[in-house]
């Protein structure tokens, strides 16, 4: 069936019988998934099986786009990779940008899902409607950018695109990424370990087909609309220059930016770490993704001193935070630096900045031995996050990530474990802020700031406030970010330029055809958000309310410095908030989605699945 905006086909690769299979994309996918993170919660639901080991030949990896991909339309290069998470043990995704999904639909193809295991290193070829499993020993040991540049070289052509792995992935490091088109990455929840354990190095696409669109006149009509908001617009012109960097000072004034292990909210240097920092000192240009208005893709580069000549990508503002002063780092070229080691190695700077300064911490506590690492000291840390990334020494332990070194470590490495159901929490620190440590909370993949970025209405309603109102929002910003990994386009023309959702629901029509309006997609949002949370009870069927907690560290130590010195967040109101949460979501007390609710999502199949498992649901 031809619809505007599918390639209609999702290729299977079974590296272990090295067989690949071509699907028709199913009714079901179109109209109540969409794409994206949609399908894989799906797939993921239906075919990877409740218990196994994220690394087990059983896992697989989807590889989605979403009916925007590749449209004429601001921020189409999305991608979204969907697997059973290792740092987690249940749903993972993350998307990435750059223009890969792009190629794959342009190649024939919607998505591919990758199973079983490949004994030997390999990397997958998709070239204009031909898949192939190609030899990658020559790739394997290589970093993840390194590799991009070799197989470009061999296949002689740089207008390809890659998704790679480097050695942390080969290395089952938990927190490991993917890369894609030199300086992007799928960061968080490990599912480049997981693509390590398949021995995948590589995923390049190529393709020339056309994409087809509904009504290519409206779908040209929205898109010149939207570029011309977003030109018009002031907040482009500082996003272009400092892309998301700018929140470094931002954060720092509004006690948010983590430091040292987020025992502060306020760190001393930050203005060296800073978008102006970086805007002076390291700038060289910028970079974007596919058809993007605003690129936000910062290019840097280090003038003088011991790591001049050092390029990244980057750094943003999540990777800035995390391993800047998370780490207390103090130049901006140590951590363009660090940046590079870990874009090479294939570490999420994210985790990896949390599992760093969580080390630090636990080794000035004395809870941790065989540490040679400190604060701010940048190559002592890059020795470190090496050792993490080949799991030598001490390595071997942190690569598995903060949740598991604390289980090992004790009652006390718990309580400054800054994770949430395994995934380390992302860079605003939130003892100021419910909304925010409530999305933290219920976020589900783990403790990500992408579903629901909470803390601009704390700072609008008052920081204090435990209000019914922060749980609605939360769940509002959970639909609606959401649906941009669903449509699988950038979400940030309306974050940040407050581009309006209309122009989203008009190109969807005009792309698809399909008649659904701004609720009618947000629906679907709720129904991947409610089948997530599925996904993970049907693993930990013994899941509660005590899952969506923050770590104790939050509820139990003030801050010790800056404007909100003194304030912790109050577990008491905290669950109040969580309560009111449930019911907006119509979920039990503990946390369960209600059968009535699951119905009324279409998701019948679900009750069947957990009940199965003695998963008790409620009526309503
Ligand atoms: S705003 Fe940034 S992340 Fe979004 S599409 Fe543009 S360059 Fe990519």
């Amino acid at each position: 069936m031809v619809r505007g905006g599918y390639m209609n086909r999702i290729a299977r690769v079974d590296l272990t019988s090295r067989k690949i299979r071509v699907e028709e994309l199913s009714d079901e996918l179109v109209m109540n998934y969409i794409g994206g993170r949609g399908w894989g919660a799906k797939i993921i639901w239906s075919e990877v099986p409740r218990g196994i080991d994220p690394f087990s030949p059983e896992n697989k990896v989807v590889i989605a786009t979403g009916p925007l991909t590749g449209a004429y339309f601001t921020g189409t290069g999305k991608t979204t990779l969907c697997s059973k998470s290792p740092l987690t043990g249940a749903y993972g995704d993350s998307n990435v940008g750059g223009r890969f999904g792009v190629e794959l639909k342009q190649a024939g193809f919607d998505a591919l899902i990758i199973e079983g295991s490949s004994n030997e290193p390999v990397y997958i070829k998709v070239f204009d409607g031909d898949i192939s499993i190609e030899r990658a020993e020559h790739l394997w040991g290589l970093g993840s950018i390194e590799t991009e540049e070799v197989i470009k070289r061999d296949l002689n052509d740089r207008s390809i695109s890659c998704l790679t792995i480097g050695p942390a992935g080969e290395n089952k490091v938990y927190f490991a990424c993917i890369t894609s088109d030199f300086g992007r990455q799928s960061g968080r929840t490990g599912i480049g370990a997981v693509l390590g354990s398949k021995k995948v190095k590589a995923v390049v696409a190529s393709g020339s087909m056309d994409i087809p669109i509904h009504d290519v006149d409206a779908m040209v009509e929205v898109a010149q609309e939207a570029y011309d908001y977003c030109f018009k617009s002031e907040a482009q012109k500082a996003w272009i220059r400092q892309g998301t960097m700018q929140l470094i000072l931002w954060s720092n004034e509004n006690s948010a930016l983590p430091t040292k292990n987020m025992s502060e909210a306020v760190y001393e240097k930050a203005e060296m770490i800073s978008g102006d920092a970086m805007e002076s000192r390291v700038k060289i240009g910028n970079h974007g993704c596919f058809c993007c208005a605003m690129p936000c893709g910062q290019i840097s580069k280090v003038k003088e001193g011991r790591f001049a000549g050092t390029i990244v990508e980057g750094p943003e503002y999540e990777t800035a935070a995390m391993i800047g002063s998370n780490c207390a780092l103090d130049s901006i070229e140590d951590v363009v630096k660090l940046n590079r080691v870990c874009d090479e190695l294939g570490l999420d700077t994210i985790s990896t900045g949390s599992v760093v300064a969580f080390t630090i911490e636990c080794k000035r506590r004395g809870l941790l031995r065989g540490v040679d690492a400190d604060y701010g000291d940048v190559d002592r840390i890059i020795r470190l996050v090496e050792d993490i990334a080949y799991r030598r020494g001490i390595g071997d332990l942190l690569a598995q990530g903060t949740k598991r070194i604390a289980e090992k470590l004790g009652q006390e490495a718990l309580k400054i474990a800054m994770q949430v159901k395994g995934l380390e929490i992302s860079a605003y620190e939130s003892r100021a802020a419910p909304a925010m440590a409530l999305a933290y909370g219920t976020c589900d993949i783990g403790a990500h700031h992408n579903r629901a970025w909470a803390i601009t209405y704390d700072i609008k309603v008052g920081r204090m406030l435990y209000t019914p109102d922060k749980a609605k929002w939360v769940i509002y910003l959970q639909h609606v970010r959401s649906l941009f990994d669903i449509l699988t386009c950038c979400r940030l023309p309306w974050v940040e330029l407050s581009l309006p959702l209309k122009y989203y629901e008009e190109l969807y029509k005009a792309v698809t055809g399909i008649n659904y309006e701004l609720k009618d997609l947000l629906l679907v949002a709720e129904r991947v958000y409610n089948l997530t949370r599925c996904i993970w009870l049907r693993e930990y069927p013994e899941m509660d309310r005590s899952w969506d907690y923050p770590p104790p560290r939050w509820f139990e130590e003030e801050l010790p410095s800056g404007p909100f010195r003194g304030v912790k967040l109050d577990k008491q109101r905290y669950s109040e908030l969580l309560d009111e949460y449930y019911k907006l979501r119509g979920w039990d007390g503990k946390g369960r989605p209600t059968k009535s609710k699951l119905r009324e999502l279409g998701l019948e199949f679900v009750i069947e699945g957990l009940e199965k498992l003695h998963v008790k649901l409620s009526e309503n």
